[in-house]
């Protein structure tokens, strides 16, 4: 199902009209601490292009996004001494999609008992 880019959560953090925590951006990419942290640090790391899933993305930007990907872990690592990381990604109601403006997430852990399975 295409979904409305027009009402766009995530593009409106990008415009600026609702805020967020910012961790790390650039003319591609923003990165925020998700509003429900499932592990502390929890961080959305989203195109600014509006791209509703991972099938709509394109190699070059994926590629970006990815090339982020391991200084934001290594921050978040600091910060907040997480010891390992889940990368996530939900593409589509059935996989549990609720925001379809494409987001990697970013899940520090801490130990297997940290609140996230
Ligand atoms: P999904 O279920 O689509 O994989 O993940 C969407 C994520 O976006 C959820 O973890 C949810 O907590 C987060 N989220 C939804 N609305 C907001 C918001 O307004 N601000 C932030 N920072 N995160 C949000
Ligand atoms: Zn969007």
């Amino acid at each position: 199902m295409t979904h409305n880019p027009d009402n766009c959560i995530f593009c409106k953090i990008i415009e600026g009209t609702i805020p967020c925590a910012k961790v790390y951006e650039d003319e591609q990419v923003l990165a925020f601490l998700d509003i429900s942290q499932s592990t502390k640090g929890h961080t959305l790391v989203i195109p600014k292009v509006h791209k509703q899933d991972v099938f709509a993305l394109t190699p070059d930007i994926a590629a970006h996004l990815f090339s982020v990907v391991p200084g934001i872990a290594k921050a978040i690592q600091m910060e907040y001494g997480a010891t390992g990381f889940n990368l996530l990604n939900n593409s589509g109601e059935q996989a549990g999609q609720t925001v379809f403006h494409f987001h990697l997430h970013l899940l520090p852990r801490y130990s297997k008992n940290d609140g996230f399975k």
